[in-house]
This record gives structure tokens, C-alpha cells and sequence, in this order.
């Protein structure tokens, strides 16, 4: 029997949560088809709760349990927290990296991270500035630091040689070419929102399978999530 070529999937998003209300769906089919999906968490989280009585901390480590706990649920083992802090994130080049670093030591065949051209979803909701910058970064990453010798040359001292990423996947995107079928992963991606308890109740996972089902419409499926996907070729 044909063996299918397995990928080495990278997911780098800005906040514990995003994988979940963003592309959970989808790594739970990539993880079933016996691809490796690796999760990137920038931030801390700590700016996860507007409440007084929350020791931002204790969130912090709160959130990392529920996003290993989400992680699990639809097939991800490996989760690394870059530890950033939440809310005040820029496309630095330390940023640029500290993500090239990681690209460079797992070597993924796809990277997915976030639009980083979305400022703003219809008329009443601005784009998160952490999404953004993260997604800026991871891009600039992706091409041109992780593939070029002489940029970063100090990673080349720990070892890290270049490496070619094959495709990028944009989440929240304002432009999307791809839609990943999720009607049979669905309810392990609401599973999955629903360990962030910290952050979700009962109306956060009917707005996220909402999502999912008018994403379906727009594609044909039952539910799906969206894409815009590049294929990089060679320079
Ligand atoms: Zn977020």
C-alpha cells in the first residue's frame, strides 16, 4: 500500500486559545491522517482576565495546563510557550528569532500562523495587536531568516541549520482560498475550546461551532475552517 508522505505541521499563534478558536478542526484531521502537529503559544496569557481578584500568574500557569489539555484532545504532544507577555507583543526581530529558531530545530513541512494584514473583522471587532505581530513575525520567519544562511548567523552556533518551509497557512484571514472540511473533528474541536475554562463558557463553543458551520456554507461542508495558503517555491 502507498505510504502518504507525513508532514511536520508548526502552529505559532499569540495567545493560549487561539489553536482552539482558530484551527483545532483542522489539526485534528492533520493529527488522524498521521501528520505531527506542533503548537508555538508566543505569549504568556496573563491578560486573560479583566478580574481584580486574579493573580495574573496563577492565570499564566492555568492557561498553560488548559492549552496542553486542548492540545491533547485533538492530537498535539508537543506545545512550547515562548512566555512573551500578553497584550504587549511587536514584530521585533528577536521575535523573528526566537521563531526561526524554533523552525529551524523542528523543521516543519507547513507553518500556520495568523494574518498578520487583518486589523480589523467587519464593522465591530479589531483584530487583537498580539495576532498580528506574531503572525508578522512567523512570516518574516518562515521566509527569509529560517532558509537563509547569514541571517540569525548566531543560530548557526547552536547547531541550527537552515531550513525550507514548504507552506504557510494563514488563520483570521480576510482572504481565504482554503477550506479545511472539519465535519467529522468538530466536536473534538469544541472539546478542545472547552478546556480553556478560564476563558470559555457554554456560549463561546455555540459562537465557535457557529463559525465553523458558516465557513461550512461558504465551502460545501458541514463545517469547516479557513485558509489562506501559500506554496513557497524555491528562490
Ligand atoms: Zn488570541
Amino acid at each position: 500500500m502507498h505510504q502518504k508522505h507525513k508532514l511536520t505541521i508548526l502552529a505559532v499563534v499569540a495567545h493560549p486559545d487561539d489553536t482552539e478558536f482558530g484551527i483545532a478542526g483542522s489539526v485534528a484531521r492533520w493529527t488522524a491522517e498521521g501528520h505531527t502537529v506542533i503548537y508555538c503559544i508566543v505569549t504568556d496569557g496573563a491578560a486573560g482576565s479583566n478580574e481584580p481578584s486574579i493573580d495574573p500568574q496563577t492565570l499564566v500557569e492555568t492557561r498553560r495546563a488548559e492549552q496542553v489539555a486542548a492540545a491533547a484532545v485533538t492530537g498535539v504532544h508537543d506545545v512550547r510557550f515562548l512566555g512573551y507577555p500578553d497584550g504587549a507583543l511587536q514584530p521585533t526581530l528577536e521575535l523573528r528569532r526566537a521563531i526561526t529558531r524554533l523552525i529551524r530545530e523542528v523543521r516543519p513541512d507547513r507553518v500556520v500562523c495568523q494574518d498578520p494584514t487583518t486589523y480589523f473583522f467587519g464593522h465591530n471587532y479589531i483584530n487583537h495587536p498580539d495576532h498580528r505581530a506574531v503572525g508578522e513575525a512567523t512570516i518574516y520567519a518562515v521566509f527569509p531568516s529560517a532558509e537563509t544562511r547569514y541571517i540569525f548567523p548566531e543560530l548557526l552556533a547552536e547547531g541550527l541549520e537552515p531550513h525550507k518551509v514548504s507552506e504557510l497557512y494563514l488563520d483570521l484571514t480576510l482572504h481565504p482560498d482554503t477550506y479545511v472540511d472539519i465535519s467529522d473533528t468538530i466536536d473534538r474541536k469544541l472539546t478542545a475550546v472547552g478546556c480553556h475554562r478560564s476563558q470559555v463558557g457554554p456560549d463561546a463553543i455555540t459562537m465557535v461551532r457557529e463559525w465553523a458551520a458558516e465557513a461550512g456554507a461558504r465551502s460545501g461542508f458541514a463545517f469547516a475552517e479557513a485558509f489562506r495558503v501559500l506554496r513557497l517555491v524555491e528562490q
